[in-house]
């Protein structure tokens, strides 16, 4: 249920709309697509993300940077939305979709953009489709017994957003791409966990069946091979789109 500060902080754009993973080259013309990035929790969906909007010189919008950057900053939206992620819940799709629908106005968005973690469920699938041409989605299919070590052992840069593992760390506190802090977010714990993978499961796996309908759907499947790997098959796959 919305309350009334928050509708307040809607109308009233109170809310932080910047990302925390700002770097992103904008190369213009040549891939000006639109993009949705599609798979659950843990799938390596930040790690591509990154990626995908480097190659192709898309902006990624990542629903989940948006709201802990408000959480950080302590707007009024990050109360909000921190009592929904802190359970492992969906924010409520109001307020995320004003915040993608604003975000997409940006300049910066003319040029393609990827959406990271937003559709999540059929509703805002649909509302998307009001303010957005989506012109393809690649979804990352993956085994879930992988997924439970992975988001609980995950440790995430707080500058560059690069999630690394505890295994592969070796002590390490610091990343080894840019040399921020690294952090475990705190929804990364077994309970939070396991209701995220339930929401994606009952909420979000359905939008498979939706964009396959469209006829916009690349899929993939994620693996424990290292994400260069997965990121050669999805450039493979974009090329090929964009011929
Ligand atoms: P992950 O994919 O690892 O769960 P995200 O950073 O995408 O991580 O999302 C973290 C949390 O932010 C989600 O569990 C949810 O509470 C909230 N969230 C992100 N995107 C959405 C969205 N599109 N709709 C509702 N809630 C969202
Ligand atoms: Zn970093």
């Amino acid at each position: 249920m919305l309350t009334l500060h928050v509708l307040q902080a809607i109308l009233f754009k109170n809310f932080a709309l910047y990302e925390t993973r700002t770097i992103y080259k904008i190369k213009k013309g040549k891939h000006n697509m639109n993009l949705i990035l599609l798979g659950a929790p843990g799938a390596g969906k930040g790690t591509q993300a990154t990626k995908i909007s480097d190659r192709y010189g898309l902006v990624h919008i990542s629903t989940g940077d948006i709201f802990r950057a408000n959480i950080k900053n302590g707007t009024k939206i990050g109360l909000l939305a921190k009592s929904f992620i802190d359970k492992g819940e969906l924010v409520p799709d109001e307020v995320t979709c004003e915040i993608v629908k604003d975000r997409l106005t940006w300049e910066d968005c003319k040029n393609g953009y990827l959406l990271d973690g937003f559709p999540r469920n059929l509703f805002q699938a649909e509302e998307l489709e009001k303010f957005a041409k989506i012109d393809g989605v690649v979804n990352i299919n993956i085994d879930f017994k992988l997924l439970m070590d992975r988001l609980c052992g995950r440790r995430v840069c707080k500058e560059c957003g690069e999630s690394f593992h505890v295994s592969t760390l070796n002590g390490a506190t610091t990343c080894s791409r840019c040399g921020g802090e690294l952090y475990q977010r705190k929804d990364d714990n077994p309970e939070t966990v396991g209701s995220r993978l339930n929401v994606y499961n009952e909420q979000t796996a359905p939008l498979i069946d939706y964009y396959t309908k469209k006829g916009i759907i690349l899929n993939f499947t994620g693996s424990e091979a290292p994400a260069e790997v997965l990121f050669e098959e999805i450039k493979a796959g974009l090329d090929q789109m964009t011929k």
